[in-house]
């Protein structure tokens, strides 16, 4: 007799950038072998699906996934501090009830697909885990990052301790050294552990205790290539072992995106007309901003490097000294006079969103000028895109360090002390350099780029490391 394919359930945080991973592990599951999988996305008022999550869900292999959102909730109890991340936990903490509603009528023997047998939690909807112990289903922990900034988590505690004296952990007084990652500036790590008096570092806290203690859980799967994070992925797995599975599954990153629209078609165009390699692809993920003086320096900083760019801009997070004089602006009504004009041809800008896997795996494309969010690095890796990093929150500036210390496939541009801003003459130089190769370690760094880009790939070949931890782990769940 047939056996019936194991049903699983992933609960994502309602971000796009973490709904992105999930639903590339989905895929990614679906091709490994015959299970049903379904989507649970809690939405808020201010987190509504946004078209960009409905293409990215519309791509998902048909018959045997299923999404299933859950309705808006209005909440006043959100913290001020780090507002996006903060967002996220609670949006979940307030979808607890009908969290419990849909895994109880999937667990149950009367639905139209198979019953469900265990549901993939991400970091910040770990309050789940006790509604599906009270449903009696099985749970995995899913971290669409890598496994240095999952160090943190494991060892905040720890940290904790060792920043008891200081309110932010940017005043550590010493590197911080986790097992297996590269030493790290206390101001470097994680932005929402940073300031220990706020209620999301409390609950970043309960987080980590929870994941520590291994209890009511199998196993997290986690959005790392073990060969380009060997030492971490290690550490992470002797702190673990016998306790729980550590999956190194990565890259789980969308290769194919479709949903392609008029807007992207114009893009992909213009980069088809531009020699090979030679355009820098300059974006801050799905929502970082930086400010308009830094805007300025980016705008002018790219025009004089003389390189062809595209560039997807946003509204900038200050406003310009004369703002009372502006009304409301587009994005692009924020870009120096003229810019638009004297860089025309050689320069595309964007506004707000760009086919990035697209613009990432096109052949014209030769550097990536990152917030260095986790997709948007493994997007450029598993093309073998060079980077200049560019960090802005979250995880981003432990991305960064890993990127230029550690495998050397980056640039970091130098601020200056006073202000912070990273000038247009630096951003000219280095943008240059990478784009023409011109110093030895310029070139180190697209060389390394390219071993990186085999490494990925080998990981997710038939024996790869990735394909075998995905192996295992769906071998774990049908034995369920
Ligand atoms: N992205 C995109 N177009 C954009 C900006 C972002 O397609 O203009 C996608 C990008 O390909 C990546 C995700 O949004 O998959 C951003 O995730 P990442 O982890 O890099 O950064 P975050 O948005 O979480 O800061």
């Amino acid at each position: 007799m047939k056996q019936t394919p194991p049903h699983i359930a992933i609960l994502p945080s309602p971000a796009i950038s973490h709904l992105i991973p999930v639903v590339e592990l989905a895929r990614r599951l679906l091709l490994h072998d015959d299970l049903h999988v379904t989507i649970i996305i809690p939405c808020s008022d201010d987190l509504p699906p946004s078209d960009a999550t409905k293409s990215v869900l519309e791509s998902l292999p048909k018959p045997n996934t299923r999404t299933i959102f859950l309705p808006p909730d209005r909440f006043d109890d959100l913290p001020s501090d780090s507002r996006p991340t903060a967002e996220l936990a609670f949006t979940v903490s307030h979808h607890l009830p009908s969290i419990h509603r849909v895994l109880k009528s999937l667990a149950s023997r009367n639905t139209t697909t198979p019953p469900l047998v265990a549901v993939f939690v991400s970091l910040f909807a770990i309050d789940a885990l006790d509604i599906a112990k009270g449903l009696g289903i099985s749970s995995y922990v899913f971290y669409p990052m890598n496994a240095i900034s999952l160090s943190v988590f494991f060892h905040l505690s720890k940290l904790d301790e060792i920043a008891a004296s200081y309110d932010f952990l940017k005043d550590l007084p010493e590197p911080v050294k986790l097992p297996g990652c590269p030493s790290f500036r206390g101001r470097d790590l994680f932005s929402g552990v940073q300031d220990r008096r706020t209620d999301m570092y409390k609950k970043f806290l309960q987080f980590s205790k929870r994941l520590v203690s291994g209890e009511d859980f199998k196993g997290i799967v986690v959005n790392s290539v073990r060969d380009i994070e060997s030492e971490a992925v290690k550490a992470l797995q002797e702190e673990n072992s016998g306790k729980l599975t550590i999956y190194p599954v990565g890259p789980i990153v969308n290769i194919d995106s479709s949903g392609q629209n008029n807007q992207d078609s114009e893009c992909l165009t213009w980069l088809g007309n531009q020699p090979r390699g030679s355009v820098l692809y300059v974006s801050f993920g799905s929502g970082g901003t930086l400010s308009f003086d830094q805007m300025t320096e980016l705008a002018f900083g790219l025009e004089r490097s003389g390189q062809r760019f595209i560039w997807v801009v946003r509204k900038p997070n200050t406003q310009p000294p004369n703002a009372t004089c502006l009304g409301p602006l587009e994005p692009l009504g924020f870009l120096p006079n003229g810019f638009l004009e004297r860089t025309k041809g050689r320069g595309l800008v964007l506004p707000d969103w760009a086919p990035q896997v697209r613009v990432l795996g096109h052949g014209s494309t030769g550097g990536f000028l990152s917030h260095c969010g986790w997709s948007s690095t493994l997007e450029s890796v598993v093309n073998g895109v060079p980077l200049i990093v560019w960090p802005l929150a979250a995880e981003q500036k432990m991305n960064a360090v890993l990127l230029v210390e550690r495998l050397k496939v980056a640039l970091r541009p130098k601020a200056d002390d006073e202000d912070g801003l990273v000038r247009r003459e630096e951003i000219a130089n280095l943008v240059k350099a990478l784009m023409e190769g011109t110093s030895e370690e310029c070139r180190t760094v697209r060389n390394r780029m390219k071993d990186l880009k085999d490494l990925a790939v080998k990981a997710l070949g038939e024996d790869g490391s990735s394909t075998r931890a995905l192996s295992q782990l769906v071998s774990m769940l049908k034995k369920i």
